[in-house]
C-alpha cells in the first residue's frame, strides 16, 4: 500500500515540493499556478519513462499518432466534453477586428481593461485528453478490421484547474495507447494494461494503490454520471502519493468508455456494430513528480535499478 517517504528523500521541511523543485529549477515559474517550464534533467527522466512504457507496450504494434494540443471545435462539441467537466475545459479566442477595432483594442490594455471581451471564439479548443481527437480520425477511415485498430498517442493537454500542486498542472502531457473493437477486444486490452501498468510502476519501485476512479463531474448531472462510472466499473486508477500521503494522485487510468465514442462518431468494427473504445492514460509529469517525490529532487542518488530502468 502507500508507503512512507523512504530514508534519502527530501525531508519535511516549511517549504512545499513545488517550492523545492523551483528551487532546484527542475520546474520553471511562470506567475500562473498550474503553468511551468521543464529542465532538462525532468525531460531526460520524462524520456526515460516513456522509453519504459514503449518497452512494455511496444510489443503490440499499435499505430503512433501524435496530434497537436488542440482540437476542431466541432469535434470537441461532438465528444460531451462540456456535458461533464466544463470547469475543466479551454477555448481558443481570437482578434478578428477591423484596424478601427485594434485601436480600440491596444487602448483597453493600455488602460488595463478587459480587452480580452471583444476577442471571438476560433475553430479550435484545448485538447482536454490526449485521444479526444482520434475517434473521428479513426472512423473517417471506414469500418474497423476484424481484429480492431490500437493506437499509441502523446499530447499536451489543458485543464484548467489552478493549484499549488504540482501534480495538478494547467498544461500537462499524456500518453495513451487506444484500442478500439468489439467489447471483447476493448476489456482484454485494459484487463491487460491494468497489469501491465501496476508491472511498470513496480519496476520503478514506487509504492501504489488501484481504484475505481473518482472523476470530477460538474453539477448535479455530474453526481449521477460519477455515480455511473464508479457502479459501473468504467474507469480505473493507479494512485501514488505525491503531493499528500492522504489524497494519492492517480498516475495511470485504465477507461473503458463502453460505445460512447462509437456511437458519437459513427465508428463501427468489421461487422457493422458500434465499435467500443478504451484508453490507459499515462500521466507523464505525475510519474517524473512521483519518482521526484519519493527518491528526492537529487537524482544522482537514486537507486541504481531506477536509474537503469530510466536509462540514467
Ligand atoms: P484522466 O483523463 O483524468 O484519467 O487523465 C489521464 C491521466 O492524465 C491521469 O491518470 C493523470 O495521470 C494525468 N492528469 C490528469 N489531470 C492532470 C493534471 N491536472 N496535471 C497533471 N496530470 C494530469
Ligand atoms: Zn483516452
Amino acid at each position: 500500500m502507500l508507503a512512507k517517504t523512504p530514508a534519502g528523500a527530501a525531508p519535511a521541511t516549511g517549504t512545499s515540493f513545488l517550492d523545492e523543485l523551483f528551487d532546484r529549477g527542475l520546474l520553471i515559474e511562470t506567475g500562473v499556478d498550474g503553468l511551468y517550464g521543464r529542465s532538462g534533467l525532468f525531460e531526460a527522466i520524462g524520456d526515460g519513462f516513456q522509453a519504459l512504457v514503449t518497452r512494455h507496450g511496444g510489443g503490440d504494434n499499435a499505430e503512433i499518432v501524435r496530434f497537436p494540443p488542440a482540437m476542431a471545435r466541432d469535434v470537441f462539441e461532438k465528444s460531451g466534453y462540456m456535458k461533464s467537466f466544463p470547469q475543466l475545459a479551454g477555448t481558443v479566442h481570437c482578434f478578428c477586428g477591423s484596424p478601427a477595432d485594434h485601436l480600440a483594442l491596444m487602448q483597453t490594455i493600455e488602460q488595463k481593461g478587459d480587452w480580452t471581451a471583444g476577442q471571438q471564439a476560433s475553430e479550435i479548443v484545448l485538447t482536454p485528453a490526449a485521444c479526444y481527437p482520434l475517434y473521428p480520425t479513426a472512423a473517417k477511415r471506414g469500418a474497423l478490421p476484424a481484429e480492431g485498430r490500437l493506437f499509441d498517442l502523446m499530447s499536451y493537454c489543458f485543464r484548467h484547474e489552478p493549484s499549488k500542486d504540482p501534480a495538478r498542472q494547467q498544461f500537462f502531457r499524456m500518453r495513451e495507447y487506444v484500442r478500439m473493437g468489439t467489447p471483447d477486444q476493448v476489456t482484454e486490452f485494459r484487463a491487460s494494461w491494468l497489469e501491465r501498468g501496476q508491472a511498470l510502476i513496480a519496476e520503478l519501485g514506487l509504492p501504489f494503490a488501484v481504484d475505481v476512479a473518482n472523476d470530477p463531474f460538474f453539477g448535479r448531472t455530474g453526481k449521477m454520471l460519477a455515480v455511473n462510472q464508479r457502479d459501473q466499473r468504467l474507469k480505473f486508477e493507479l494512485l501514488i502519493s505525491i503531493e499528500s500521503e492522504e489524497n494519492p494522485t492517480a498516475c495511470l487510468s485504465f477507461n473503458y468508455h463502453q460505445d460512447h465514442f462509437g456511437k458519437t462518431f459513427g465508428l463501427t468494427t468489421a461487422d457493422g456494430e458500434v465499435a467500443h473504445t478504451a484508453c490507459v492514460g499515462f500521466g507523464h509529469e505525475r510519474v517524473i513528480l512521483a519518482l521526484l517525490k519519493h527518491y528526492g529532487t537529487d537524482v544522482a542518488r537514486w537507486p541504481a535499478s531506477v536509474r537503469s530502468a530510466l536509462g540514467l
